[in-house]
């Protein structure tokens, strides 16, 4: 079998996956690729210029028009059209209308085809929902991250009071949580699963430090077993 130079990080929202891939991708120096921003990224663009979030010739053609870039430099993860939108992306609200779009079939196309294209060249690590089982189902490492809604939902609180968004309260973003579970689990298109071949990994309990070393000791292992040099 001939393995894909990715490292896929799967797993729910709040599970500490984005914390854990940007700084796995940092230590062992290669590309970050976090796909969620990207499915938010049309979402905000959509939002904005009132185009439908539903399948359709609209959607297609918003598709077959933009020009989406990722990651020129550290200040701009994504953009469309020019205009960065790393940080606009993270409000609430897009949250919902990330896992809006994200069940259109012809978006996860255009998506899926965007992120093998960035992943061609270089060894990285990857995160989202559906990369060990959709993406690249030959990726050579892969890791499913979770953990409970209580833990997930506290962090998210955390992450939305420090970005200056405090009106939510823990129940309210619980109720959003496992709503945003339920329809990445149970969409038609490359729902949120884990791959066979992947190592779970339970975050609930554990200090990042410490997941980071066992993923990054298992990634060297792996790497070196099938000759792919880090
Ligand atoms: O990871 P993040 O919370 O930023 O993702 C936002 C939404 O984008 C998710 O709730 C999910 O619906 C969608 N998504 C997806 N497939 C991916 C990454 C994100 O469907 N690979």
């Amino acid at each position: 079998m001939s393995f894909s130079k990715v490292i896929a990080i799967d797993g729910p929202s709040g599970s500490g996956k984005s914390t854990i891939a940007k700084k796995l991708a940092e230590t062992l120096d290669v590309l970050y690729i976090d796909t969620g921003a990207m499915f938010r990224a049309l979402a905000y663009c959509c939002d904005q210029r009132n185009i439908s979030l539903t399948a359709g010739p609209e959607m297609d053609e918003f598709l077959s028009s933009i020009n989406l870039e990722y990651g020129k430099s550290s200040d701009f993860l994504i953009g469309i059209d020019g205009e960065n939108l790393s940080l606009k992306i993270r409000e609430h609200n897009v949250s919902k209308l990330a896992s809006i779009i994200s069940q259109i079939p012809k978006v996860r196309e255009y998506l899926l085809n965007f992120q093998r294209d960035l992943a061609s060249r270089v060894v990285c690590v990857m995160e989202g929902r559906d990369i060990g089982t959709v993406v690249f189902p030959n990726a050579f490492c892969k890791f499913f991250v979770t953990a409970s809604v209580e833990v997930r939902s506290n962090r998210r609180l955390n992450q939305l009071q420090e970005a200056g968004e405090s009106e939510l309260s823990l129940e309210q973003i619980m109720i959003d949580v496992k709503k945003r579970d339920e329809s990445d689990m149970n969409r038609e298109v490359a729902p949120l699963k884990m791959a066979e071949d992947a190592a779970l990994v339970d975050t609930s309990e554990m200090e990042l430090v410490e997941v980071l070393s066992s993923l990054k000791s298992s990634v060297l292992d792996k790497a070196k077993g099938i000759g792919i040099s880090l």
